[in-house]
């Protein structure tokens, strides 16, 4: 039997999502994390590979989210 203490600790994914439009191509989510974040061939912008990567994942996907200049990286979850 859980305890409340015990369910409050479980948390939702980790769901990432972007604003692709606001994106202003200075690579910093790829260079934290390029299993998560790709940028596009020809203009840079961000390419989200993996929007819901995994618990193990959840720390990378938040320090992109710190790091993007252009504030248009989200960790839901
Ligand atoms: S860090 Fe932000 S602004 Fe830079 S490429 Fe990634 S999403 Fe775009």
């Amino acid at each position: 039997m859980s305890t409340a203490n015990e369910a409050s600790k479980v948390r939702n994914p980790v769901e990432i999502v972007i604003d692709q439009t606001r994106c202003m191509g200075s690579g910093q989510c790829v260079l934290t994390d390029s299993s998560i974040f790709d940028q596009g061939p020809e203009d840079g912008l961000v390419i989200l590979l993996r929007p819901a990567p995994g618990e193990a994942s959840r720390p990378a996907a938040e320090e992109a989210a710190e790091l993007c200049p252009a504030g248009v990286i989200r960790v839901l979850g």
